[in-house]
């Protein structure tokens, strides 16, 4: 059976016995009603994976005897950045947990002038807080041991106006025509998706401006979860670490 995999956000060390936050000590009580002697991995996103056993469980609190620590990196070569227009419901939670797993670097929640949701001050924080725990789970549950950067959502003009570009920047546009750019592999890539709306002039005028090539996945209109899942993995493909043929 594989061995669970548990983020925690705190420093680790071998050769200690170290007690479990209530979170997941929590999960590991009650939901995998773990007993003394079971063994877990512990992480904490700084690249390493850590063996431990389960020395007590009392009610909620868990400790845990951590053991050898390994670094193990399963991080694209390819630095890829995920500047996502949030759709509807809890479509961006699929979408956070999808891209994590296909291995992004960081995920740019962005709120488009079609942007059916509203998100501001406190409310951004915390939508903010919640993509980054579901960032985590997905870690926990694919084997990375380095979590990607998760931004709190913002207007898209705005992250334009305040960011520069690391290297490619792509955004996916039905409309874009064939034949664009050849494309070198470069080590970081941006990839720009747009809401339910498709973006406004001013939009995509700015991203014009502000370096960003259109690109079409096929003829096809896709909903931006799809588009968005389809288009990190063509290019972990094309220029990461997935399957070339
Ligand atoms: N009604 C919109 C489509 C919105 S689909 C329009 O016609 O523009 C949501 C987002 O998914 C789009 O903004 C685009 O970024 C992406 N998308 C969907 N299908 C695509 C395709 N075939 N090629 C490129 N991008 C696509």
């Amino acid at each position: 059976m594989r061995l669970t995999r548990l983020y925690v956000d705190a420093p680790l060390a071998s050769d200690r016995l170290f007690e479990l936050p209530a979170e997941p000590a929590l999960h590991v009580a009650r939901v995998l009603r773990a007993r003394e002697g079971d063994a877990i991995v512990l992480f904490n996103g700084d690249g390493r994976e850590f063996e431990a056993v389960v020395d007590s469980v009392r009610g909620s609190r868990v400790a845990v005897a951590i053991r050898q620590a390994r670094s193990v990196d399963r991080e694209s070569p390819l630095e890829l950045n995920l500047v996502q227009c949030v759709p509807r419901g809890d479509r961006m939670d699929w979408i956070v947990q999808k891209a994590t797993e296909l291995g992004v670097a960081r995920i740019v929640p962005v709120l488009s002038q079609r942007s059916v949701v509203r998100l501001e001050g406190k409310q951004a924080e915390s939508k903010a807080a919640h993509w980054r725990a579901v960032a985590a789970s997905a870690c926990e549950q694919c084997g990375r041991n380095r979590l990607p950067a998760v931004d709190a959502p913002r207007p898209l003009v705005d992250y334009l106006g305040a960011s520069a570009a690391a290297g490619l920047r792509l955004v996916l546009d039905p409309a874009a025509e064939g034949g664009g750019p050849v494309w070198t592999a470069g080590t970081a890539i941006e990839i720009a998706v747009g809401p339910e709306g498709g973006f406004t002039a001013e939009e995509s005028d700015a991203m014009r401006v502000t370096g960003y090539a259109g690109v079409a996945l096929g003829p096809r209109i896709l909903r931006a979860e799809t588009a968005a899942v389809a288009a990190v993995a063509w290019l972990q493909t094309r220029f990461g670490d997935m399957i070339s043929l």
